[in-house]
């Protein structure tokens, strides 16, 4: 996961990504491959235990994780957290989006609830977004942070098998299709994470040329 240096002239530094979700890491990895970092894992460090995210926003809970582990390493860190908001539900699930239906809840209990919680709603009140924050915290303590949108609607019934999550129920009209039924680079390109991620990326090419030049 090493990147070339040469662009910028410095030595790679290491960012943690506070996950343990293997497909987000690949996807962190791939959206920063162009940047000087050299992307560890939780686990190549040793850290284990579940953090508990006790925010009442995506930012806030994101920013809880990467500080979290920075106090323990003293290291860049990169957190992220992201749900489901439904315009008609007043943004729930939000932040709970992983915790709805309770504990032990399959993505498709979650799924079952949702449409249940929209009976008889139109399609076109149906309105709903995949939100990802995205905080940064570096060596120093400083940090940023970024949101990433991914706009769309509520179907009617669950469609398609790739994915996870609310993936079967989010129909994204551009494409006609629910975001269940897209090859993972298509929803890569539109994703809440890959927007925010692009974001990152751009935040970080910026800071790492202003220390180039300095
Ligand atoms: P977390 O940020 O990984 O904790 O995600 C919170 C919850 O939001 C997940 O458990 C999913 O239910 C939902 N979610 C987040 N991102 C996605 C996505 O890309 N597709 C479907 N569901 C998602």
């Amino acid at each position: 996961m090493k990147a070339d240096t040469g662009k910028y002239g410095i030595k790679p530094f290491r960012l943690i990504a506070a996950t343990k979700n293997k497909g987000k890491l690949e996807e962190i990895a791939q959206l920063l491959a162009q940047l000087p970092c050299e992307l560890v894992s939780m686990e190549q460090i040793g850290l284990v235990d579940d953090i508990v995210e006790s925010g009442s926003t995506f930012e806030e809970n994101a920013l809880i994780k990467a500080k979290s582990i920075w106090k323990v390493t003293g290291e860049a860190v990169l957190a992220d957290d992201s749900g489901l908001e439904v315009d008609y539900l007043d943004g729930a699930p939000g932040i709970y989006s992983a915790r709805y239906g309770g504990d032990g809840a399959t993505d498709t209990d979650k799924n079952r609830k949702l449409l249940d919680a929209l009976k008889g709603v139109p399609a076109d009140k149906r309105s709903a977004r995949f939100v990802c924050a995205i905080a940064l915290i570096f060596e120093d303590g400083s940090d940023l942070s970024v949101r990433g949108v991914c706009e769309g609607y509520i179907a009617a019934e669950p469609a398609g098998s790739n994915g996870f999550g609310y993936d079967p129920l989010f129909y994204v009209p551009e494409f006609g299709m629910t975001i269940a039924q897209m090859d993972s680079d298509i929803k890569n390109s539109i994703s809440h994470r890959g927007n925010a991620l692009r974001k990152v990326a751009k935040e970080l090419e910026r800071i790492l040329l202003e220390d180039t030049v300095k």
